[in-house]
Formats: structure tokens, sequence, C-alpha cells
């Protein structure tokens, strides 16, 4: 594919990252996505076109709304340019011979949208939303079987470990360590990853919320309040497996042997 479909995939990818901060946002204050054009969290009033592409007007406006001064947080260039660069990433790495587009681009595009939202929403409000967590289970399944993509025994499998996993969890401490958002975030794990994959999955996430840990208590940046919320973990993790499970697993057995 040539230089100019990847810089369009690029721009797609910030537009969708504009969008995502906008729906994010407007979840948490219990706002319709569909009604309503883009308004300051603060003052309220509309932002118009020019203030609002996406990487661009955030900078010509020094991150400051136009009407009330309010600055405009770092989350939203941040987002736009994550979904930017991932969306380059899945375009190249799901690139079919001779379409523009396939459907396991489309498949991974959309999971990588929800992954971002849950992602985020869990940072910010430490809260994994069952609206974006369970209708995408649902819908990767059942894509999976229509396609072929992975076999039904191997999901059920999959989100049976995932979802099992964190329940004993929840069932042993009674709640304490982790959260019924979890569960269902393992669900969604398995669906995406399925078996075995989905071990890996698990396994990475502990790792990668260990290293994360580690290095704020070296930084001395650790309190409990700040602690990092381990459904970003599980995002990440899913994320990293459904591209490269097979070679962790690769390098994994390479070790042993
Ligand atoms: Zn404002």
């Amino acid at each position: 594919m040539s230089y100019f479909y990847y810089f369009l995939v690029f721009v797609f990818g910030l537009m969708v990252g504009s969008f995502l901060n906008a729906w994010i946002w407007r979840t948490r204050e219990n706002l319709s996505i569909v009604s309503g054009r883009s308004m300051c969290p603060r003052c309220r009033k509309q932002i118009l076109w020019y203030d609002n592409i996406p990487l661009i007007s955030c900078f010509l406006l020094k991150r400051k709304c136009r009407h009330c001064q309010e600055k405009i947080s770092w989350q939203y260039p941040a987002v736009e340019l994550a979904m930017g660069i991932l969306f380059l990433l899945v375009a190249y790495l799901r690139k079919g011979e001779n379409t523009f587009v396939t459907l396991e681009m489309l498949r991974d595009l959309g999971i990588v949208f929800f992954l971002v939202f849950i992602f985020i929403y869990d940072l910010k409000y430490k809260e994994i939303l069952d609206m974006a967590v369970l209708p995408l289970t649902i819908i990767v399944y059942l894509a999976s079987v229509a396609e072929n993509w992975q076999t039904w025994q191997s999901m059920i499998i999959g989100a049976a470990i995932g979802a099992g996993f964190f329940f004993v969890q929840f069932f042993i401490s009674n709640g304490k360590w982790i959260g019924g958002g979890d569960i269902r975030l393992g669900l969604l794990m398995g669906v995406i990853l399925s078996w075995p994959n989905i071990i890996v999955g698990l396994i990475l996430a502990y790792v990668l919320g260990a290293v994360i840990s580690l290095t704020q208590v070296v930084l001395k940046k650790k309190n409990l309040e700040s602690e990092t919320p381990f459904g970003t973990y599980l995002t990440v993790a899913t994320f990293i497996v459904m591209f490269w499970g097979d070679q962790i697993v690769g390098w994994y057995l390479g070790l042993l042997n």
C-alpha cells in the first residue's frame, strides 16, 4: 500500500480518537453521543469546526478553550495521536494483498477502539463499563464463528478461563481484590484471544502490572490513591497478545529448550 493510503488511515485514526474523547466524556456526563454538537466541558459553549480539528486545533489554541480559557486536558491530543498510531499499526499488520480493507482489519480496528475506551475509562474513573465490554464480547464471538477466525470451543474455553480466573478471586476475597468489571473483561479477553492465548494474556497483564508498579515504587511515585486499575493492564495485554501472542509463546518455548 502507498504512503498516501497509510496517511489517510492515520488521519482517520485521529478523527476516531477525537470521537472517542467526546464519547468518554459524554458517557460520564450521561449525555447522548448522537445529539448535540461538540462542547467545552467547562463553559459548555459549542466548539466550532475549526477549533475541533484533531491534534492541530488543540495546539493552535495553546491548549485553552477559546471562550473560557479553561485548559484542555492532555488526554485529548494524546488519545487522538494514540488512535492515529494504533490505526496505522493495525492497518499495516492486517493489510490485504489487493484490497484497501480486509475483514480482519475492520475487526481489529473495532476491537482496538473499544479496548482504548475501556483503558481510558478505567484509568480515569476506575470503572469498567459493561456497555463497552458486553456488546463487544457478543459481536466478536458471533463474527469469529461466522468467519472461522476461531472455533467456538476455543473461545468458550478462553472465556471460561478468563472470567473464571477473576471470579475465583472475586469469590475468595468477597469482592475486595477485584471488581465485577474484571470478571466481564476476562470474559471479553477470552473471546478475543481464545484458548490457549488467553493464558498468555493473563500472565502478560500481571507482568506489566508488576513492572509498572515496581517502576512507580522506585520513582517513589506510588501511594495507594494512585494505584493503576488492573483493567488497564488487561486491555494492554489483550492488544499485545492479539497481534504478537504466537511470537511470545514461541519466544518463551525457545527459552525452555
Ligand atoms: Zn470553555
